[in-house]
């Protein structure tokens, strides 16, 4: 669903960056216009996004200062501006982006007043950056991650030239507030709480490209959340890559340092927010703290998201990731008691350097002792710049393919076990909009993170229904309002 909501009212912008932003936008803004009158129609422009939450959450401020400076929204990458959003956590990720970008070339060559913008994590590596200059020198603009709060000066500067502008940061410790965002959705949003991150696990190249942890003043995150609430939303999810360090960047007698599980009460305090998510969180931090107050807030999500990666000892010390195999089970097991209807879903790569079938084993055996709600399972991709490309003993094909289906198998089981429990039971959902398949349908989500599909008419998009769980279809349920 599109949303049409600007979520920054703009006489309350104090921030002097968001202010500069505001200038520059007016005088993009002029640009669009007069090239409106020449063409004798409106300026289009499409936002694409590789990669996760935080890039999604990203693109709604580009999307946002593209709509303020006069843009009208498009899927279609045949558009007056494209803006590619990338992600550079796997090596297929990249080529995908190098893929649609020789096709946005020749779309181009059609529109010679089409603008084309790359920023995001890949433009964070010299090598990405250098390609682009070489293969691709129709593209207008490349921007990296440190500098997106930029986004309406560059786009200004690129309406008025036409050679290719390149502004990489190397790093930044600023924190931008009150950004203009166009949200997808009028009833959802993610909340940034921080940015970057501090655990180099060996396989990862975001703490390269996304810098050092940074954590927003527990302040601006709860004002956010009013100024969200106040606009109609209901759910907010807390978006950081390791929200369990949420606050350790403050000195100790800064009163903004609070723990993780602190802000996340304080922002259930906020009247009209009825449901808090978070994502995604550490095994190696993850507090009793934050235990007791899932336990007495309701309004948290009971959804955990624990990403285990590996089951094998060996392959979890090379990966960095500072637990066992037999924490991350304790873990699991002190969880599991204290909030029984919680469902934990979680990440696992396979085929990392040096690993074995017999190592697999663990992994496995740890998925069934888990019994995860769902798993989302990854082959093992080389990133260049991080320790583990290095590694020599990278895993052959066949065995990862091999290991892989063996491992997928045992996912699926246990997510459907885990599915089983619920049917029959009444769930309050959210209901986020049309089903893609079935125009009839609706689709909710309940508060443990599973689909629910059913007949009810589209005004109850954005509210929350109750609704019975007829049939289980593996991740999803039939159901009916009640
Ligand atoms: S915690 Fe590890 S996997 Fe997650 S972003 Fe940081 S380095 Fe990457």
């Amino acid at each position: 669903m599109n949303g049409n909501i600007l979520n920054s009212n703009i006489n309350d912008i104090k921030d002097e960056e968001s202010s500069r932003a505001l200038k520059y936008i007016e005088l993009a803004k002029e640009k669009v216009t007069a090239l409106e009158k020449e063409l004798g129609r409106k300026m289009r422009a499409c936002v694409v996004t590789f990669g996760c939450q935080m890039n999604a959450r990203d693109s709604e401020k580009l999307l946002a200062t593209l709509s303020l400076a006069g843009y009208e929204e498009t899927d279609s990458e045949d558009a007056d501006f494209v803006i590619y959003n990338t992600c550079t956590v796997r090596d297929n990720a990249d080529q995908r982006v190098y893929g649609r970008l020789g096709q946005l070339g020749n779309l181009k060559k059609n529109n010679p007043h089409m603008k084309v913008a790359i920023c995001g994590c890949m433009m964070q590596e010299t090598s990405s950056v250098e390609k682009i200059q070489k293969s691709y020198r129709f593209v207008d603009l490349i921007f990296g991650t440190h500098n997106i709060y930029k986004f309406a000066e560059l786009l200004n500067t690129t309406l008025e030239s036409d050679r290719m502008i390149i502004d990489i940061w190397k790093d930044t410790d600023k924190i931008v507030e009150d950004l203009p965002v166009k949200r997808k959705y009028s009833f959802k949003s993610g909340v940034n709480i921080m940015y970057g991150c501090n655990n180099f696990c060996t396989y990862c190249i975001v703490p390269y490209v996304r810098g050092r942890e940074r954590s927003r003043s527990p302040r601006e995150i709860i004002r956010e959340c009013e100024k969200l609430s106040g606009d109609g939303v209901k759910e907010v999810m807390l978006l950081g890559q390791n929200v369990n360090s949420y606050g350790l960047d403050f000195a100790d007698n800064d009163p903004d340092r609070i723990s993780f599980a602190l802000l996340l009460e304080e922002v259930c305090k906020v009247d009209g927010i009825k449901r808090v998510r978070f994502m995604t969180p550490h095994p190696k931090d993850f507090s009793d703290e934050l235990l007791d107050v899932i336990e007495r807030n309701p309004k948290i999500a009971r959804h955990i998201h624990l990403p285990l990666q590996a089951g094998n000892n060996e392959i979890l010390r090379r990966m960095n990731r500072k637990y066992t195999k037999e924490q991350y089970l304790a873990l699991v097991d002190k969880i599991r008691k204290k909030l029984p209807d919680v469902a934990i879903t979680t990440d696992i790569i396979v085929g990392f350097p040096g690993e074995t079938s017999e190592m697999l084993d663990d992994t496995i055996d740890v998925v069934r002792k888990a019994s995860f709600d769902n798993a989302f399972t990854f082959i093992y991709s080389k990133r260049t710049g991080t320790p583990a490309a290095g590694f020599e003993d990278q895993v052959p094909e066949d065995v990862v393919k091999e290991n892989f289906d063996r491992l997928l198998k045992v996912v699926q089981d246990t997510a459907k076990e885990q599915a089983l429990k619920l049917s029959g039971r009444v769930e309050e959902v959210l209901v986020e909009g049309r089903n893609d398949h079935d125009e009839r349908l609706l689709t909710g989500r309940m508060s443990n993170n599973t689909l629910v599909h059913f007949e009810a008419d589209e005004s109850l998009i954005g509210s929350f229904v109750n609704v019975r769980l007829d049939e289980c279809h593996g991740f999803y349920y039939m159901g009916r309002m009640v």
